[in-house]
């Protein structure tokens, strides 16, 4: 059984990803991609200027590309050398 408030939650959803998709079509239409007009939901999770490619340098996470160490990485390294310096 659903009560109200999971209909509104759910109708909810709903709207906030159908306005995602509005506003990037209206990007869309700007540039004039009809690969992007032709099914907009494909790019609901990903970015409109993306190639596709994993591999593309220009489209990739920039922190990969560079080759830095994430925050979580960073910070676990920090401990780490926290910890060696307590034992000396
Ligand atoms: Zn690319």
């Amino acid at each position: 059984m659903s009560k109200d408030e999971d209909k509104i939650k759910h109708s909810k959803r709903i709207h906030q990803k159908e306005s995602v998709v509005k506003n990037k079509m209206k990007v869309a239409k700007a540039y004039g991609w009809q690969h992007v007009l032709a099914n907009p939901h494909k790019y609901l999770k990903c970015s409109l200027f993306s190639c596709g490619n994993p591999n593309c340098i220009f489209c990739m996470n920039p922190r990969r590309a560079f080759k830095e160490k994430t925050m979580q990485e960073r910070k676990s390294d920090d401990k780490l050398k926290a910890d060696k310096n307590k034992d000396e």
